[in-house]
């Protein structure tokens, strides 16, 4: 049987996480219900935090932190995190979005995680609270890496910089049912520019591995280059390094591979398809 119970606060609701394994935390739901309604999840408890801070955006300066339950309707909603909406916009539909949260999205397996993408590629760090201590914060990447082991874990949160130029930030989905398809790829870039040349790329993928992942061969190719045509050809060809997609009923393997650097150029050639 299934209880639901719901946590006033974040440390409650950490401290079963990590003492009860059959307890699952409910952010937005849009994936937990699924389970439940198709009887994939019938034993447990189902934790809901109603605790203000899992669904606070703190945007006025250069950093941001967004509660786990923050939803991508929220996002949609505030202005201060405008160059995060197009990769809000790309989560579901209207429904989903006011459902979906920062959290939730996190632990969406391949090909979902399209918002994740984002936050990678803006060196995101994961605040983890297991038991009833503090949270720690964790660099997504590392985060991601360890996702599947770290199953009992709450995110209370997530905290990025805000780009200094929002225009040096770039997200894209490739779906091919507009506009709620779900990913084939998606793409996120921070480039930020110094003296015309590329500082400190940041590049990661969705779909293209079972987790969102950090484009290396790429960031690499530009680091330190304008975004000429010779970068970016030199940028496509790394493009590939370190993807393993998988043939779902999205994509093939083989199409994924196909597509991405077509796509990755695209981006870097500031076209908008
Ligand atoms: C019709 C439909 C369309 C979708 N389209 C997209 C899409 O285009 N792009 C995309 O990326 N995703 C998509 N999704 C997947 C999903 O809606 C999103 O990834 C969403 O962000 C998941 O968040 P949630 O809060 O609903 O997760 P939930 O369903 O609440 O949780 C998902 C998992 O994460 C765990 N979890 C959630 N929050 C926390 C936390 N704070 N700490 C620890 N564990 C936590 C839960 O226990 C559960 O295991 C879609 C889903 C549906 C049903």
């Amino acid at each position: 049987m299934l209880d639901v119970r719901s946590c006033a606060t974040l440390s409650e609701a950490a401290g079963i996480l990590s003492g009860d394994r059959q307890a699952v935390l409910i952010g937005g739901g849009t994936l937990v219900m699924r389970d439940v309604n198709e009887g994939r999840l019938t034993e447990g408890t189902l934790l809901h935090v109603t605790d203000p801070a899992f669904r606070r955006i703190e945007a006025g300066g250069g950093r941001i932190e967004l509660g786990a339950g923050v939803t991508m309707g929220m996002i949609l909603a505030n202005r201060e995190l405008a160059f995060l909406h197009p990769a809000a916009r790309a989560i579901g539909g209207p429904a989903v979005r006011n459902m979906a949260s920062v959290g939730g999205n996190l632990f969406a397996p391949a090909p979902y995680g399209d918002f994740t993408v984002a936050l990678l590629a803006l060196d995101a760090q994961v605040v983890v609270q297991a038991g009833f201590g503090s949270g720690r914060a964790t660099p997504l990447e590392e985060f991601l890496a360890a996702r599947e082991r770290s199953g009992s874990a709450l995110v209370t949160s997530v905290q990025l910089s805000r780009p200094a130029n929002p225009g040096d930030f770039h997200f894209r989905k490739i779906s091919r049912v507009k506009p709620k398809g779900i990913s084939v790829l998606s793409i996120a870039a921070h480039l930020p520019l110094t003296g015309g040349r590329v500082a400190q790329a940041r590049l990661a993928y969705g779909a293209m591995a079972p987790t969102p992942i950090r484009a290396r061969g790429v960031e690499r190719a530009l680091e330190g280059k304008s975004l000429d045509a010779g970068a970016i050809q030199a940028a496509k060809q790394a493009a590939l390094e370190g993807c393993r997609p998988a043939t779902d009923a999205i994509a093939s393997e083989w199409y994924r591979r196909e597509v991405l650097p077509v796509h990755l150029g695209r981006l870097l050639a500031g076209n908008s398809r």
